[in-house]
Parts: C-alpha cells; sequence; structure tokens
C-alpha cells in the first residue's frame, strides 16, 4: 500500500501505467492470463519489477545434448546451425543430428550449414528412423544438437516418434522452437508439446518481424519455462541467448 501511494505520488502509478499500455500489450502479442499475472505483480513492484518477476531467461551451462522441437517452419533447422556456430566460438566441438528425416530438402539444408559453420552432421537419409540418427549423434563427443521433423500436435504418431527420439537420447535440454509470429496458438501448441514429450524451455525466432515477440512474455507466464535463446534474422550470427532486460525495453518502447 504505502509503496503504491508513493508511486501515485510521485505521479507513476503502475497499475495505471499497465491499464494504459493494455491494448498495445495485447497487441504485441501478450495473452489476458499473462497481463493477469502482471497485475498481480504490480501489488509490490514497478511495472518493469513485475515483467522481470515472470520473464525466466535460461542459460546453458554444461549440458550437452539438445533437442529441438516443434511445429513445421518454426526454425528448427536453422536454430541447430546458429546454436552450433554459437557453442564453436565458445570453443566447443558441435555435432548436429539431421533427425528430420521427413521434411524433403531438410537434411541438404543442414548439408549446407555444416559446410558454413563447420559442425560435423550425423545424417543417414529420409524416411529412415530418426531415433537411429539421433543414437548415433550422441555416441560422439562434444555438444549434440538435435533437429527433428515439424510436429503437430495432432499427429500422434509424430509425437510417438519424439518420444522415443527422447528415450534413446537422453537430451539435456529439450527446446521448443516457436516463431513469434506465430503468435498466441505457439503457447497452445507449446502446453500440447509440452504435455506429450515434455520440455525445458524455448527459442523464439523471427523477433526481426515481429520485432515485439510480447509471446515471450506470454510462453514465460503460461508455461513458466525459461526463454534460452532468441533469433532475429537469417544469418547465422543473428542468434544468442535471451536477454530479460533489453526485452523489457523492446516491449515497453512507445
Ligand atoms: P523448420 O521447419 O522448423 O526446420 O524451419 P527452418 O529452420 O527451415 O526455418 C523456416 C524458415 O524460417 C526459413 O526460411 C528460415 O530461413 C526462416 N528463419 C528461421 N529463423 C529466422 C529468423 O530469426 N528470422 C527470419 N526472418 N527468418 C528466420
Amino acid at each position: 500500500m504505502l509503496l503504491k501511494k508513493l508511486f501515485s505520488l510521485l505521479g507513476r502509478d503502475p497499475l495505471r501505467e499497465l491499464e494504459e499500455r493494455e491494448m498495445d500489450l495485447l497487441d504485441a502479442g501478450v495473452s489476458f492470463w499473462a497481463l493477469e499475472k502482471l497485475r498481480e505483480g504490480l501489488a509490490d513492484k514497478d511495472l518493469q519489477g513485475a515483467l522481470k518477476d515472470i520473464l525466466m531467461d535460461g542459460r546453458v551451462s554444461d549440458e550437452r545434448i539438445f533437442l529441438l522441437v516443434g511445429t513445421n517452419g518454426s526454425g528448427k533447422t536453422t536454430t541447430a546451425a546458429k546454436m552450433a556456430a554459437y557453442f564453436m566460438e565458445r570453443g566447443e566441438r558441435v555435432v548436429v543430428a539431421a533427425a528430420d528425416t521427413f521434411r524433403a530438402g531438410s537434411i541438404e539444408q543442414l548439408e549446407e550449414l555444416s559446410k558454413e559453420v563447420g559442425f560435423k552432421l550425423v545424417k543417414k537419409g529420409y524416411g529412415v528412423d530418426p531415433a537411429a540418427v539421433a543414437y548415433e549423434a550422441v555416441r560422439e563427443e562434444g555438444k549434440v544438437i538435435i533437429d527433428t521433423a515439424g510436429r503437430q500436435e495432432v499427429r500422434i504418431d509424430l509425437m510417438e516418434q519424439l518420444k522415443k527420439i527422447k528415450r534413446v537420447a537422453k537430451p539435456d535440454l529439450t527446446l521448443y522452437v516457436t516463431d513469434a509470429t506465430q503468435g498466441l496458438s505457439s503457447v497452445e501448441q507449446a502446453r500440447g508439446f509440452d504435455r506429450e514429450v515434455g520440455i525445458d524451455g524455448f527459442v523464439v525466432t523471427k523477433l526481426d518481424v515481429d520485432e515485439r515477440g510480447g509471446v515471450i512474455l506470454s510462453l514465460c507466464a503460461e508455461l513458466q519455462k525459461p526463454v534460452y535463446f532468441v533469433s532475429w534474422g537469417q544469418g547465422i550470427r543473428e542468434f544468442g541467448p535471451f536477454d530479460k532486460e533489453s526485452y523489457i525495453k523492446r516491449l515497453l518502447e512507445d
């Protein structure tokens, strides 16, 4: 209460500030539930503080095996190569598993990226059991990133395939890769993947197209899992760890 009084004395009632921004935040892809949590947080914090409490930034340390899952076209293959480049710049040996044996062109796409970035590619061709590709890759040394085929929640068979990959590869981190432009449908999809396969956090791509990326706040608020990486372009280095502070600045930009 005291804090609220103080804020209003200073002319910065955070609740009022949130109300003024509400439509704008909804427009940016922030869900009603996330707004509600934000409002609760304003009981004893300013807007920035409440946002900081909801947002979670994940940091990779000694995790070795990364499984990338998500719907078609969300940016998994590109993310696999970008993550590889990121780890290689930090002196790691990196292997990428071409376990999307379903989408035509995905293996060639990784072959090209492997030439550009220099990671080792483990591949077995199309139509092969993706779990077999993942199994071979995790026997290699260094960090292992497993690219998988696009999955829709309704495709039970494909979900079963993902579960099998997970059993065989035992990833340290299963990351749901989502495209910021998909808005709130990606929250629903993420929930489905979490229920079926289990995810540890997110990679959010295409923040160059959807610059404010309100979906990040929605994902953190609704699934309470961290965002590890973000991607903001097609270039290999347009990618890096998620940073709360700069995100908040962009989200609240007028
Ligand atoms: P996948 O089906 O999940 O493997 O998706 P891809 O990695 O093939 O990506 C789908 C498309 O999105 C490709 O044309 C990528 O170049 C593009 N893409 C991936 N990440 C980004 C990004 O951060 N920004 C933009 N503008 N395009 C991206």
